[in-house]
């Protein structure tokens, strides 16, 4: 963030963006529900060039005993990137940023998860990105909420995210790597559409309050699009023709 790139072009003069999209456009994005077969629910998610797997294990017993709590589930997560994600090589210990994004994560699932079904148990969400392009922790919430979903567990909603932000005094939808970089901000939404709630919302960079609310407001409206995605993976996987 802050314009490391000064003399890249963000937005153009017909208000195209680096990567050819419109300000309100977001990336290409895939979402499949399944696919692991030794979790207990999986998903796989293409937002844009970000690759992105998770596998969900649980409800299960939690080792050690003491970490578990005899009124409700927990739920942990751990976001990790593949040394090879981004392009310049990823050391693979746990980062300082890896660790922020699990515990983002969690707080964002957990207002969609009835925990309080399953006392004395854990579920899982592992997430590991394959590919990273920007916007990960958004497609991987997104995924995540598919994954729990596809899990069986019992949820209010599904999570959606996607970021919105400003590049050249413009507030856009879905924030690329180079527009995060180069831009002057990047804010990060988590919703849950039919409970109308936000469970995610961060914001990098500096806006005007009423910027401010128009980068919520086109957030929203993104996971909005974004939660019809998920929806349809789940019903391709659960009532469409795949063969897996
Ligand atoms: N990134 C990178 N190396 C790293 C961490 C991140 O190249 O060690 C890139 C990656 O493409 C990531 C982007 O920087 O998606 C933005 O990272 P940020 O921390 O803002 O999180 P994200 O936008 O992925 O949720």
């Amino acid at each position: 963030m802050g314009g490391r790139d000064a003399t890249m072009v963000l937005l153009d003069e017909n208000g195209i963006r680096c990567d050819g999209r419109k300000v309100d456009e977001p990336r290409k994005i895939m979402i499949k529900a399944g696919g692991l077969k030794n979790a207990d629910g999986s998903s796989y998610i293409e937002f844009g060039d970000n690759k992105i797997l998770v596998g969900v294990f649980g409800p299960r017993d939690v080792h050690p005993k003491h970490m578990s709590n005899t009124d409700t589930g927990i739920l942990r997560v751990r976001y990790h990137m593949e040394p090879f994600s981004v392009g310049e090589r990823k050391r693979p210990a746990p980062s300082r940023r890896e660790i922020e994004i699990s515990k983002v994560i969690k707080e964002a699932l957990e207002p969609a998860v009835m925990l309080e079904k399953f006392p004395r148990t854990a579920v899982d969400v592992f997430i590991e990105v394959l590919q990273a392009d920007g916007g990960t922790r958004c497609a991987a919430l997104t995924a995540a909420s598919v994954a729990l979903a596809d899990a069986g567990i019992p949820m209010r909603d599904m999570v959606a995210a996607i970021a919105s932000g400003k590049v050249a005094d413009t507030i856009i939808l879905d924030v690329n790597n180079e527009e995060d970089q180069a831009g002057q901000a990047d804010m990060p939404v988590g919703y849950m559409p039919s409970l109308k709630k936000i469970t995610l919302l961060q914001l990098d960079g500096v806006l005007t309050p009423e910027e401010y609310k128009k980068c919520v407001d086109v957030g929203v409206k993104g996971c909005e699009l974004v939660y019809e995605l998920q929806k349809q993976a789940l019903h391709d996987k659960y009532f469409g023709n795949r063969k897996d």
